[in-house]
């Protein structure tokens, strides 16, 4: 069967656009219902002629920071237990946050591949703040724009390389 490549990250950093960029496909935002539960999304991607499933996650829309960092380690979880490849999202214009010091602990103990995607790198003045996540402890962090649709081949080199 197909690889698995899970996206994971905190809400907001820009996971959903990331997917659909990838998958080509404008399926994994929904609607902006407080309170609605979305599912997991799978779609088939390919990239230099290697297919593969991905995931993107997602889940209730935050209410509380408890109910977040629940659901970020039950999605780190998941992703750990069933993906070949992990995509960690994090967002380089706001920097390390508690959340993502979670998350990263949890997938520093696993033998996965991750690889670290610093989003929302929209121009060169944002460069210099991918650095910072080399704390992270999760190896040199690739910047990218989901949104400008920046630096996605650099990431999907990487995440290939690991199947
Ligand atoms: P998710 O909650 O992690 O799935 O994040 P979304 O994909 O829903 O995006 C959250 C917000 O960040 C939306 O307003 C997006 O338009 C925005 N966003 C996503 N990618 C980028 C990016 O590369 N640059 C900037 N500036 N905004 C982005
Ligand atoms: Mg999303």
């Amino acid at each position: 069967s197909k690889p698995v490549v899970a996206i994971v990250g905190r809400p907001n950093v820009g996971k959903s656009t990331l997917f659909n960029k990838i998958s080509g496909k404008r399926i994994s935002i929904v609607e902006d219902i407080p309170g609605v539960t979305r599912d997991r999304i799978y779609a088939e991607a390919e990239w230099t002629g290697r297919t593969f499933s991905l995931i993107d996650t997602g889940g209730i829309e935050p209410f509380s920071q408890d109910i977040i960092m629940l659901q970020m380690k039950r999605q780190a979880e998941v992703a750990i237990e069933t993906a070949n490849v992990i995509v960690f999202v994090v967002d380089g214009q706001e920097g390390i946050t508690s959340t993502d010091q979670e998350v990263a602990n949890m997938l520093r103990k696993t033998s996965k591949k991750v690889v670290l995607a610093c989003n929302k790198i929209d121009s060169p003045k944002y460069m210099n703040n991918i650095y910072e996540f080399y704390n992270l402890g999760l190896g040199e962090p690739i910047g990218i724009s989901a949104g400008q649709a920046l630096g996605l081949g650099d990431l999907l080199d990487e995440v290939v390389s690991g199947f």
